[in-house]
């Protein structure tokens, strides 16, 4: 193996790494429930679900058997002029979960290019209605949407470096993040920015796009809901479509099934990634309402401009079908609940120590935020020798466990936390 680490270390790219000094990985060779198992036999404790996607765990029963019983029938078939069950069946459950207006359903390869489908779909929208000005987007700092560089130039300027592509990125919008937590009495003065930026621009903004009350890869923040309804009033009195991206929330992981239902509101484009396929396969759904994509549909050029070639991969609807069935037919909510009390329970005197700056959990997601930025690579070590699987990030420790984590396996994460907090 060390000969293999070697190449991987000199080959190959890994996530925000650098060739030159590459951090250390740990190989994998299976996992489990909530276990990774390491090439030297050591078991770790996964408190990020591979970035928040496998919400039941590895090597699922029920998951595994839906990707065994597509693969009899075919891996993947192209999706023009084309069409199969497991796309239709999971558009269907897509729709029939998510809030009532969205009722159409683009399925594509990952939650960047979900977020580039969205954004074509508000441009196109307001395009087909022969209004060509709208084509600028309004955001919140310290979001974080995706690589790709539509889903980049929305991302935060600072963190997501928008320096160093300057003359390639589309210039957007950016709202000031706002100040009130998820539980803060509501100031409605923290809506002030985005609503001078939608009076003063509205006529070349076509859509409001941000990540409904959890702000995830930006700064994992969580914002009052009041501040969603508020943007869903302000898209509605000037006209401008709102994007909600739920890709990092979305199926359970705030305590609601999508966050957008803690304001009660529904958007007119919302993204779906992560968990959509319970971490099996890649697979992301841009969803609409009947209003922008019949406009779409109607007006010039009349299609909708996008298709990829693993469009609807059969595999990876499969598995999303097992995924979203097993979640909705087990006590979700239950989970959910008993995971965010223990968090707080367990995270909560964390903020004593003159380390931290804050201690904040919603749902299935605990962030204790640090003074100083982190040693990931000295972390990251201390971690996996306390047996546990977590990666923090700049001033962030964070973790957002599968949902069939126990007790005790939480209570590890939790103390391995605090450990390196206190040592
Ligand atoms: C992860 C994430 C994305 C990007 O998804 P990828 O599958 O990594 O392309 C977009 N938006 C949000 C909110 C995310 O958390």
């Amino acid at each position: 193996m060390n000969k293999q680490l070697a190449f991987d270390q000199k080959h190959i790219w890994h996530p925000y790494t650098s060739l030159i000094h590459p951090l250390p990985v740990y190989p994998v060779t299976s996992a489990s429930g909530v276990r990774l198992k390491l090439e030297d036999g050591r078991e770790l404790i996964d408190g990020m679900s591979s970035w928040w996607a496998c919400i039941h765990g590895y090597n699922h029963p029920v998951l595994n058997e839906a990707v065994q019983q597509q693969l009899k029938k075919m891996s993947h078939v192209m999706f023009g002029g084309l069409t199969h069950e497991p796309a239709i069946e999971l558009s269907k459950l897509l729709v029939d979960l998510t809030p009532g207006p969205l009722e159409t359903v683009f399925l594509c390869d990952s939650g960047s290019i979900s977020v580039e489908v969205a954004i074509k779909m508000a441009i196109q929208y307001w395009f087909s209605k022969g209004v060509t000005a709208k084509q600028k987007l309004l955001t919140i700092r310290s979001g974080y949407h995706g690589d790709s560089f539509g889903a980049m130039s929305v991302c935060d300027p600072i963190t997501g470096m928008h320096e160093i592509f300057s003359h390639m990125l589309p210039s957007h919008f950016f709202a000031d993040a706002p100040s009130c937590g998820f539980d803060d009495p509501w100031d409605p003065s923290d809506l002030e920015s985005m609503k001078n930026l939608l009076e003063d621009n509205h006529q070349v903004i076509a859509a409001v796009i941000l990540e409904p009350v959890v702000q995830g890869a930006g700064g994992m923040r969580f914002y009052s809901p009041h501040y969603l309804a508020g943007v869903r009033n302000l898209c509605d009195h000037y006209n401008v479509l709102l994007i909600a991206d739920e890709i990092a929330t979305g199926f359970g992981r705030t305590g609601s099934l999508f966050a957008c239902e803690k304001a009660a509101i529904s958007p007119d484009i919302m993204c779906l990634g992560k968990a959509l396929t319970g971490g099996y396969m890649t697979l992301a759904a841009t969803l609409a309402t009947n209003k922008v994509s019949h406009q779409i549909s109607s007006g010039h050029p009349g299609v909708f401009m996008h298709g990829p070639t693993f469009m609807a991969n059969p595999l990876a609807c499969s598995v999303a079908i097992a995924n979203i069935h097993l979640l909705v037919n087990s006590a979700w909510e239950t989970k959910i609940f008993a995971i965010e009390n223990q968090l707080k329970q367990e995270l909560s005197p964390l903020s004593t120590s003159s380390k931290v700056a804050d201690v904040r959990v919603l749902g299935a997601i605990g962030v204790v935020e640090m003074k100083e930025p982190v040693n990931m690579e000295k972390i990251q070590k201390q971690f996996v020798s306390c047996g546990v699987w977590l990666r923090p990030f700049g001033r962030l420790i964070y973790t957002m466990p599968p949902y069939i984590i126990d007790t005790e396996d939480l209570f590890r994460l939790t103390s391995a936390i605090k450990d390196i907090i206190f040592s």
